[in-house]
This record gives structure tokens, sequence and C-alpha cells, in this order.
């Protein structure tokens, strides 16, 4: 779609930290992360949410959930991840292209999940922890 922030991300138009990329998905890190390192995973076809895309689609962005949750724990000392989707705008779905959230824990209380809308993050540190990531 034209007007869609994550097609404009897809398809270069717009600068995002990208640290994954595959056939089916790219993921880059959230510009307002909860923690360190949260990223989203979002397929390159669009489609709206899991309930709009195919079985292949839904695979194939869980695979590459899996591969950047490994990622996070390597690179950034993770000791876990929350996965978390939205679909709909009743469950707080705001950009309507297809993401999950991979949240990065480093301690059991650095974030409540009920905190969903606050960062711990500064938008500055994002640099930073993209070259953590991807070196
Ligand atoms: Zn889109």
């Amino acid at each position: 779609m034209t007007d869609c922030i994550f097609c404009k991300i897809i398809k270069g138009e717009i600068r995002a930290y990208k640290i994954y990329e595959d056939e089916y998905c790219i993921a880059f890190l959230d510009i307002n992360p909860l923690n360190p390192g949260h990223s989203l995973v979002v397929p390159k076809l669009h489609v709206e949410n899991i309930l709009d895309a195919d079985d292949e689609t839904v695979s194939a962005v869980f695979r590459a959930v899996k591969r950047v949750s490994r990622l996070l724990l390597d690179k950034l000392k993770a000791s876990g991840v929350n996965v978390l989707h939205n679909a709909g705008r009743e469950a707080n779905q705001e950009v309507m292209h297809f993401h999950v959230h991979v949240i990065p824990r480093y301690d059991p209380h650095d974030l409540k999940l009920t905190d969903w809308w606050r960062s711990n993050v500064k938008k500055l540190d994002l640099e930073e922890i993209y070259r953590r990531i991807v070196s």
C-alpha cells in the first residue's frame, strides 16, 4: 500500500534500523522501544494482521520472530523475550501492516507489559543498540 509506513520501510523509502531480512520478512528496531533492542518483525507482503494473513505468511513471520529473538539474546545479552502481536485497532494495533513485537528482557522486573505505552529507552540509544546487533 502506498500510504503504509511499513511498506515504505520495506521499499527503502523511509530509513529504519533494519536488523534482519529474509525472502519474506524484515525486522527493524521500534522507534519507541519499551526496552533496548525492541524490534518489529514485518512480512514484506502487506496484510493487516495475523487474522488477515495466509498460513504461509504467518509461518514466515514466526520463523523470523524466532531468528530475531535469538539474535537479540546473542548480541544484547538479553535473557528472554516477550513476543506480542496486536491484531485490530481495539487491540491497540496502530500501524495496519502485520507486525510482531519482539521485546528483549534483561530482568523480570525491567518491564510490565501493562506499561505498554511507556518506553525504557531514549531515542538516542537506537544507534548504539543497532550497532551492537548488526556488528
Ligand atoms: Zn504495508
